[in-house]
């Protein structure tokens, strides 16, 4: 299977939502993929709050991606233990197929922040980063990232978040119109994000 174009989207998922689907579709066709790879983070190292337990999410994202064959989820941050490094993830992934191309596909918020990222040099030395503008985000302020070039995914201006749905929710607000139906009714079934 060399040659394939293997784009690797991670995030903590919490939940999957509509931009994130649509920046998904987006790279299948701006990239050319032959696949894209959804990773759930197993413990994101960045993030400070509470995360829903990794099986929740991941289930989620198994709703999200359904009915798109080229989308997989990709279980090893789940699998692995310690924090979740991409450059983890890639070495381990790239180690098992040598001959592919492979995409590291961003938000721009994401991008902005890459040089907090382990070995982020390393990182972009192995994958072609592509990047989604996303409403809000800074321009990089490391003039030696800026000079990585990217592949640039055509996303339009979506000003959705994972932290706007979990609190309406958590407000009795509908999240109907912000993240794919089978999400909603994971979250509806499983009470997420309430208070309480
Ligand atoms: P939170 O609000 O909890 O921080 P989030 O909505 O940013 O979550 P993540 O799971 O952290 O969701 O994001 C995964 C990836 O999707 C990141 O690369 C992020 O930049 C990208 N992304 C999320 N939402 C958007 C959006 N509205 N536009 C462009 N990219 C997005």
């Amino acid at each position: 299977m060399s040659g394939r174009r293997i784009g690797l989207f991670g995030g903590t998922f919490d939940p999957p939502h509509n931009a994130h689907v649509a920046l998904a579709h987006r790279a299948l066709v701006d990239l050319a993929l032959d696949e894209l790879r959804w990773i759930p983070a197993g413990q994101p190292y960045q993030k400070v709050r509470a995360i829903t337990p990794a099986a929740q999410r991941e289930a989620m994202v198994r709703e999200a991606i359904a009915g798109e064959p080229r989308f997989v989820l990709e279980r090893c941050e789940l699998e692995r233990s310690g924090p979740s490094y991409t450059i983890d993830t890639v070495r381990a992934l790239q180690a098992r197929q040598p001959g592919a191309q492979w995409f590291l596909l961003v938000g721009a918020d994401q991008y902005a922040g890459l040089p907090s990222w382990h070995d982020w040099r390393d990182l972009l030395a192995r994958v072609t980063l592509a990047v989604a503008q996303r409403p809000g985000a800074a321009v990089p302020a490391s003039a030696e990232l800026r000079a990585v070039p990217v592949a640039a995914v055509a996303l339009p201006p979506m000003d959705v978040s994972a932290s706007v749905i979990r609190d309406r929710v958590a407000a009795g607000a509908p999240i109907t119109d912000l993240v794919p139906p089978g999400v909603a009714s994971y979250i509806d079934r499983h009470h997420l994000y309430r208070p309480g």
